[in-house]
């Protein structure tokens, strides 16, 4: 079932979402070569908690912490750990989560560690590219697969792949609401968006094959084929004006 959210639902929703923004703000200047992941995760706690927010992550399905940081190879879910130390050339993503007033917030961006090749600036910028493709076809009146199209089209269009595993998902008092986002598809299909909707739009796209595999540990979705892989994700609120980002990040 789809949840229609009302405009002070929305409203409630975009504080989630500026709670990250927030904690982002305070992590980027952190991520460095010599960081540990544990170090980026105590700060997004405490920023969150400051906020009288909850990590949304943390317990989660038994996820133990309140980020998830994703090194390299590395496409989602992975464990902040103190042996895990940031090195100069690394690509990290970060998604973050928080609960406050009863709604969820969900947003990711990965960041280059010190100085990383033109491969992987190619990478982060066609993958922050494509979340804003599937984010400008997030238009009511459109069709969910709209979507996922516009992402598959930028990403495939310069030689990268689309995860099939993960997809984007529907937010509010759950984490994870109808209906699921895909980040490929074709034009015109799925269901009618409405006024209303909120949507983590979240694109993993890599290096090389589509294919993932989950570490031992339970969590780590790493690819299969060791190429790098990297994520963007923004919760957009479908408006009469069109998406409104609600995690959009402060300057
Ligand atoms: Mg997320
Ligand atoms: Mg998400």
């Amino acid at each position: 079932m789809i949840s229609i959210k009302t405009p002070e639902e929305i409203e409630i929703m975009r504080v989630c979402n500026q709670i990250i923004a927030k904690a982002r703000k305070e992590l980027a200047p952190m991520i460095v070569p010599g960081v540990s992941t544990f170090e980026l995760d105590q700060v997004a706690e405490k920023v969150i908690r400051s906020y009288d927010a909850v990590p949304a992550f943390k317990g989660y399905s038994g996820f133990p912490a309140t980020l998830c940081v994703s090194i390299n190879h590395e496409v989602v879910h992975g464990i902040p750990s103190k042996d895990r130390i940031l090195q100069d050339g690394d690509v990290i993503g970060v998604d973050m989560g928080t609960i406050y007033k009863g709604f969820y917030g969900d947003s990711a961006v990965t960041y280059a560690v010190g100085k990383i090749d033109e491969a992987a600036k190619k990478l982060l910028k066609v993958t922050e590219e494509s979340m804003y493709c599937g984010i400008r076809a997030a238009v009511p009146g459109g069709h969910l697969f709209d979507i996922g199209a516009a992402v598959q089209e930028h990403a495939e269009s310069f030689g990268f792949s689309v995860v099939r595993d993960f997809v984007g998902h529907g937010i509010g008092r759950a984490l994870h609401e109808d209906p699921q986002v895909p980040n490929y598809g074709t034009k015109g299909y799925g269901m009618k968006l409405k006024v209303g909707m909120v949507l983590a739009i979240e694109p993993m796209i890599n290096e090389g094959r589509p294919d993932v595999k989950i570490l031992e540990d339970g969590w780590t979705a790493v690819t299969k084929d060791g190429k790098r892989s990297a994520h963007f994700e923004h919760s957009i609120a479908l408006t009469e004006r069109g998406p409104e980002i609600l995690s959009m990040d402060i300057h």
